[in-house]
């Protein structure tokens, strides 16, 4: 509120409430899937600021820099937070076995990072869509025939990226206690053991790298439609 001012503050709320509403739906179904969020949908500290870090910096620096920049960065970076969270709440509800995205013709259990439906893909377009809308209502950019392709485009390139990179880098492992597989760096209180992937890269190093990747794709299509209308 302080850097982007109360309409950037409306996007963040409106991120939050789509994150709610999007775990909280269907949640008791989610559990007993074994895919749903723990302690009732609350998120800790360091999902909080793997999903926001990018889009704070964005605005601080937009107190020191006034132009198109850190709100495109901002779009993208919130974009696909809210796409990746609505794309896994909703996808766990698909009827059809999720897909590894990096080869089809493997089916995972609902859940595994990595893994995707066509209603989560569905999810992510709609995300991005609300944030855009509300973006474009707000008038957070002063091109408002831009917000909308920045924030879809943005925000469902960094959602397929967060799967990209947890089918191929992010660490899996299992418990040593209840001996479950778990994505977690800790289970049953004890630090998990690695199985695959890049020991350091867990669910939090991912979202921070999907907001960049997300962000990168909100201003590439922000400079191509900017040079070209
Ligand atoms: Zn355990």
């Amino acid at each position: 509120m302080y850097g982007g001012g109360f309409s950037w503050f409306v996007i963040v709320a409106v991120f939050f409430t789509l994150g709610v509403a999007f775990t909280l739906y269907k949640y008791g179904y989610k559990r007993r899937l074994g895919g749903a969020q723990g302690k009732g949908g609350a998120r800790n500290w360091p999902h909080i600021l793997a999903n926001g870090g990018l889009a704070s910096i964005a605005a601080v620096w937009s107190l020191a820099d006034p132009g198109f920049a850190p709100a495109v960065v901002f779009l993208g970076a919130i974009s696909t937070s809210a796409a990746d969270t609505v794309a896994t709440e909703l996808g766990l509800l698909s009827h059809s076995q999720p897909k590894l995205i990096t080869d089809p013709s493997k089916s995972v259990p609902p859940g595994t990072s990595g893994g995707v439906t066509r209603l989560g893909f569905a999810g992510s377009v709609f995300a991005s869509l609300v944030i855009g809308m509300m973006a474009l209502a707000l008038g957070v950019l002063s091109s408002p025939y831009l917000v909308l392709p920045i924030c879809v485009v943005g925000g469902v390139f960094g959602a397929v990226f967060d799967s990209f990179l947890g089918a191929t880098v992010q660490r899996k492992g299992y418990c040593v206690v209840c001996l479950k597989p778990t994505e977690a760096l800790k289970h049953c209180g004890e630090r998990t053991n690695p199985t695959a992937g890049k020991r350091f890269i867990e669910n939090n190093v991912v979202n921070v790298l999907s907001t960049v990747a997300g962000a990168a794709a909100a201003y590439a299509t922000f400079l191509v439609l900017y040079l070209l209308f």
